[in-house]
């Protein structure tokens, strides 16, 4: 928990001029269509530090919770505001991200949707002696991508980790060069390679 805040303000304060501009488009496409933004402060601005990160590593406002796929059309699809906003809301009273909803939901609505998602991301890391097994997690119905995707699996550990080296398995090449994109804007190293049936990264964490 205390990793998780220290992250969490560390991108806060990073991210704090350009989550202004993200905070403008939200409150336009807010007006149009009868929406809110999550009244949860520490929800919203991560969400929007995420958002920020997303722009920055990948070129493009990817939805915050699920990496790039490497499929253009569902890429397209998931950039924010994506097209699974009204479904979502339909679903869980929010988007999947809990930060849109409608205006008129009420705090015990956002409060559960929020706390829906957090559980998605509680499952535990298949983490052992500096090996992060990303793969096996449950798949989004919508987008057919893992929850938690690899990228926050990372970056989860990546917040309490003390070793200079964390070996990371992937499924699939996509999540391999996005990890690669991660790390390099982190100011990290990674060498890796294709293994029979999945992809090994070694990520040296020492700067
Ligand atoms: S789920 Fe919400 S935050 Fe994620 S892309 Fe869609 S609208 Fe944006």
């Amino acid at each position: 928990m205390l990793n998780m805040m220290i992250g969490f303000f560390k991108d806060y304060f990073k991210y704090r001029e350009p989550a202004k501009k993200q905070q403008k488009w939200m409150d336009k496409y807010c007006e149009q269509k009868g929406y809110a933004v999550n009244p949860n402060w520490m929800m919203s601005t991560n969400l929007k530090s995420n958002l920020c990160e997303m722009e920055a590593t990948f070129g493009k406002r990817y939805c915050p919770c699920f990496e790039p796929s490497g499929d253009k059309a569902l890429d397209k699809k998931m950039s924010c505001p994506c097209e699974y906003v009204e479904d979502e809301i339909a679903e869980y009273g929010t988007c999947h991200c809990a930060l849109f909803g409608p205006a008129d939901l009420s705090k015990e609505q956002w409060k559960a949707s929020s706390k829906r998602l957090m559980d998605e991301y509680q499952v535990p890391k298949n983490l052992k002696d500096g090996l992060l097994d990303t793969r096996n997690m449950p798949l989004d119905p919508r987008r057919g991508l893992p929850i938690p995707d690899m990228m926050h699996q990372v970056k989860s550990v990546l917040n309490g980790y003390k070793g200079e080296k964390l070996t990371v398995i992937v499924e699939r090449e996509q999540e391999m060069l996005n990890l690669e994109k991660i790390v390099l804007y982190r100011g990290y190293e990674c060498s890796w390679e294709p293994k029979e049936d999945y992809f090994e990264a070694v990520l040296h964490l020492k700067r």
